[in-house]
């Protein structure tokens, strides 16, 4: 199951295109540590990618920028394309007591990215560039504070003029249906309020699909991650149990890890990466080209 990415249903000429290139996709988690980053990687991608504090079902704080690449093969896929993808986890801001600043590795780290893409573009080797460029990021934001922590505020001001950013809700196993969409509302309206531009996407021809609608409608999202798998009704579900019951990462009506899931790398993977070359990396261009004629 986790193999199957869905990667036959992006639109053909994308797909086309990612034939020839080598399909290459990104993806950052960021956030105060704890939130379940390296547990939402490992319930996202399983068995095809584990990062090694995510490897098995015990995991450790992630205490360095960690990044790993797996070949994905697509399930089942006559036209059958590999992708490359990698995750990069992120340490969590809230070790330290001096936390200003804890922005910079990522901030960094991305630019680092664009730079190596900058320096391969005005190389002899322009066709066969290699994209490491990060193409999303998912923020993670605590269920408990019910509003945004200054800390994240500032990090996402940092962050949304260089990446597409996504912000989640994590642990949402946590919030009532009630408190989801509450501060779902609320979330937005600070995002607003703080001048944050997250990832909204350009899919114009589609805009009337109502999968579209649905996720786009449901961001923040709110997720719940696990490493463990349970038994339901003669089948494995990962999920999270309790004394009430058990909390289904892939059910819809538990929270929106499916939805994320399908954004990710089956509706919006064409779109993240059309973004991030056409806004974020134009922008860094742009800089760049400007330092360089001043
Ligand atoms: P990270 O520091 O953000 O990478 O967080 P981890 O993935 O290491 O998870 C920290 C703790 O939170 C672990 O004990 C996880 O089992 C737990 N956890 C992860 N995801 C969830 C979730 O969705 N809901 C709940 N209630 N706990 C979670
Ligand atoms: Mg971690």
């Amino acid at each position: 199951m986790s193999r199957h990415l869905g990667f036959h249903n992006l639109p053909y000429m994308a797909h086309r295109k990612s034939m020839k290139k080598g399909f290459r996709f990104t993806l950052m988690v960021v956030g105060e540590s704890g939130l379940g980053k390296s547990t939402l990687i490992q319930s996202l991608f399983g068995n095809s990618i584990a990062t090694s504090s995510a490897a098995s079902h015990s995991i450790q704080p992630t205490t360095t920028i960690e990044t790993v690449t797996a070949d994905i093969e697509p399930f089942d896929d006559p036209r059958g394309v590999k992708m490359k993808l990698t995750v990069v986890d992120t340490p969590g801001f809230g070790e330290s007591i001096d936390s200003s600043n804890c922005w910079q590795p990522i901030v960094d780290f991305i630019n680092q990215k664009y730079d190596q893409y900058y320096e391969d573009e005005s190389g002899f080797n322009r066709p066969n560039i290699e994209d490491n460029r990060v193409h999303c990021c998912l923020y993670f934001i605590n269920p408990s504070c019910h509003q945004l922590k200054p800390l994240d505020i500032k990090c996402m001001q940092e962050l949304h003029k260089l990446v597409n950013v996504v912000p989640v809700i994590a642990k949402a196993d946590t919030l009532t249906d009630i408190e989801k969409k509450k501060l779902k509302t609320r979330l937005l309206n600070e995002i607003n309020e703080n001048g944050i531009q997250i990832y909204t996407g350009q899919i114009e021809e589609e805009e009337d699909s109502p999968e579209i609608f649905e996720i786009m409608n449901a961001i923040p999202m709110a997720v719940v991650g696990s490493t463990e798998y349970h038994r339901l009704a003669g089948e494995k579900v990962r999920g999270r149990s309790y004394p009430w019951g058990l909390v289904q990462v892939e059910n819809k009506d538990h929270c929106d890890f499916l939805l994320l899931k399908s954004m990710l790398i089956n509706t919006h993977m064409q779109d993240l990466k059309d973004c991030t070359q056409d806004i974020h990396y134009e922008n860094f261009r742009k800089k760049k080209l400007k330092q360089e004629h001043s």
